[in-house]
């Protein structure tokens, strides 16, 4: 088959690639493709579930606050862009005891960077948010300017804005199989039904097939996929998202969850942050409840602390592809070939400026400093 070419090719049209996707289209670049397995938004990658948690004060480390308020800022403007609520300020509350260092990074990050961040004992935030039942042993840190992103809502947002771009050609039901170098310089993809799509610049953000994509070029990614589960549920008037929160909480005997109040009638949301089913790339996934612990890991801590949560209402399956440290790996393996990933579990609140910095990286062939930490570098120099 005839291989067709352009400028640019951005392989896996979902939270990072369309964002990259419609960065470049402000920028009025031309000669763009975008190729997708699926028809974005949709549920076979880690985009769908309706919404997803931003936070500022960052529980992961203080290297993620730039580029959180960067991202912060561009959701805010795709949001006057566009006239679609996009973004709910809801504030996110941070649960966990004293000592957990994931609170303990959450306060330093808001002090490093001046943010907004209150601090609540477990029995002052039940009453500031009766939905809670919290006692001593748990503290809270509430930052007020976090909030839900709607997730589905922006990738179909960014999907039509890039649809209506001349200069850039998306192409759906187009599984990239295997990568190869052009003789010429650039790389040649090729899709399952045999399609070939060639470029001298190349970005790779396709989720759990990144791994086995740049294998067909003999480069290892240390990526591993594992299955994730969440679910909403019927909540009383306590959970409506004008009188709660979204959370994180880390439970010292029940593991890390997070969740979100009930917005547009859809439920009060939990899922589990850490644990989860290890996967192979492409291997079907369990539905919901698949697992006995799928149900049960959630109604544990509705027990213990959400007194007007009630029955459940449906529960889905997602994926993470983790990295080891849980750090993002975005670089540039080969010479024109740029890959993000590994974005284990926390990557999308960043996607609007993860999108701005790999498409100005895509096109003129600079690194911005801020994605440099994310490079392969430090998985040889920690021998992992
Ligand atoms: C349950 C769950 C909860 C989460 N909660 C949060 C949260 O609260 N806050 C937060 O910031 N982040 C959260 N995340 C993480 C966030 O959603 C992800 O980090 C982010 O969506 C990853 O973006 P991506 O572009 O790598 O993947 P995706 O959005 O899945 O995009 C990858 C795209 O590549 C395409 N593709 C794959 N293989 C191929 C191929 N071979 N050829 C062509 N196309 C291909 C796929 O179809 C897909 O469209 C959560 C994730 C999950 C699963």
């Amino acid at each position: 088959m005839t291989a067709r070419y352009t400028t640019h090719l951005i392989i896996g049209a979902g939270s990072m690639g369309l964002a990259a996707a419609d960065y470049l289209s402000k920028s009025g670049a031309t000669s763009v493709r975008v190729l997708d397995a699926h028809r974005p938004p949709h549920d076979q990658g880690a985009h769908h579930g309706e919404t997803r948690l931003i936070r500022l004060a960052y529980g992961e480390g203080s290297g993620y606050v730039a580029l959180a308020l960067r991202a912060l800022e561009r959701w805010q403007q795709l949001e006057r862009e566009t006239g679609e609520a996009l973004l709910l300020p809801c504030g996110v509350v941070n649960l966990g005891s004293e000592a957990s260092p994931f609170i303990q990074q959450v306060e330093a990050s808001a002090r490093q960077f001046d943010l907004s961040l209150e601090r609540l004992g477990g029995d002052a935030a039940s009453k500031r948010w009766p939905g809670w039942r919290l006692d001593a042993s748990l503290v809270g840190a509430f930052e007020p300017r976090a909030g839900a992103l709607r997730v589905e809502r922006i990738v179909d947002c960014w999907r039509r804005r890039v649809e209506a771009d001349p200069n850039i050609t998306l192409t759906t039901d187009a599984q990239v199989v295997e990568l190869s170098p052009l003789a010429a310089g650039g790389f040649e993809a090729v899709c399952a039904d045999g399609r070939r799509f060639g470029a001298e610049r190349v970005l790779v953000a396709a989720g759990q097939h990144l791994a086995p994509l740049l294998s067909t070029l003999d480069i290892s990614l240390p990526l591993t996929r594992v299955r994730k589960t969440f679910a909403w549920f019927e909540a009383d008037a306590r959970y409506h998202h004008e009188r709660f929160p979204g959370f994180s909480l880390i439970d010292s005997e029940l593991g890390d969850y997070y969740g979100f109040p009930d917005i547009d009638g859809a439920g009060f949301k939990i899922g589990r942050h850490d644990a989860g089913q290890p996967l192979e790339p492409g291997e079907p996934m369990a539905p919901f409840g698949g697992h006995t612990e799928d149900l049960a890991e959630l109604r544990q801590i509705i027990e213990r602390y959400l007194p007007g949560v009630g029955a459940l209402r449906h529960g889905a399956v997602c994926q993470y592809i983790r990295t080891p440290d849980e750090d993002f790996l975005i670089d540039e393996p080969l010479p024109g070939l740029i890959v993000a990933g590994g974005f284990s579990g926390h990557g999308f609140k960043f996607a609007s400026a993860l999108g701005e910095a790999l498409a100005a990286w895509l096109e003129h062939g600079e690194i911005a400093p801020e994605l440099a930490a994310f490079g392969r570098a430090r998985f040889a120099a920690s021998g992992r």
